[in-house]
């Protein structure tokens, strides 16, 4: 029996699921946290969970964060995005451990960068987010969250207090084996640019979003 020993360079068996490729310190403004890299097997795609502090199996401090280029990097006010990545970040660190999982294949609930960007045109000449993506054919969220289930359990969690506004996500992570112990609130102060945006997805997507209620009704 020598077809499994697994020696590098020899013909293995394929893999499924997420392998732990690396575990690297990463130091940031918000706190020094273990970057942990993943190998999603099934679709290919390179992830990150950021690791701070000592973390339990259960009620682990925990964002499922969807990767959104212009928002988390760019500063987009267009969405939410980077306010709920950097106040994710911020969380864990004061909480004194948590993880941050940053979901890469997810650009525009899981359509892809250049599609988010049509939609993001379409939105400009007065669609809203889901008339957008049904305009173009595509679905309306078809993000899965096998992969960070996968992460999670890799790193020994079970259960997760999970900061979201997305029940969905909830209910999706609860699917993979993953227990939610609360899901606690990620409400970021709206603005001009993205209140109809936020509007929509509480109205449409059933996002818990009670703060849209003190916000005046802008143009
Ligand atoms: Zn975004």
């Amino acid at each position: 029996m020598t077809e499994n020993i697994g020696v590098l360079g020899t013909k293995s068996a394929r893999r499924s699921g997420v392998e732990r490729v690396v575990n690297a310190p990463l130091p940031t403004v918000y706190g020094k946290f273990q970057a942990i890299g993943y190998l999603d097997h099934d679709r290919g795609d390179e992830q990150v969970a950021l690791v701070y502090g000592d973390i339990d199996s259960d009620g682990v401090l925990t964002r499922l964060h969807s990767e959104c280029l212009t928002g988390d990097a760019f500063g987009s006010q267009h969405c939410e995005c980077g306010d709920q990545l950097a106040a994710a970040l911020r969380a864990v660190v004061a909480e004194g451990s948590g993880i941050v999982v940053y979901l890469r294949g997810h650009e525009g609930r899981g359509i892809g960068l250049l599609a988010k960007l049509r939609a993001m045109a379409l939105q400009a000449e007065g669609l809203d987010t889901v008339e957008a993506n049904l305009a173009l054919g595509l679905p309306v969220d078809a993000r899965d969250y096998g992969v960070a289930a996968g992460i999670l359990r890799d790193l020994g969690v079970s259960s997760v207090r999970l900061m979201s506004n997305n029940p969905r996500k909830r209910e999706s992570l609860v699917q993979h084996g993953i227990e939610v112990a609360e899901t606690v609130p990620l409400l970021i102060e709206p603005c001009e640019n993205n209140i109809t945006y936020l509007r929509t997805k509480r109205e449409r997507l059933d996002h818990v979003l009670p703060h849209l209620d003190a916000v005046a009704h802008w143009s």
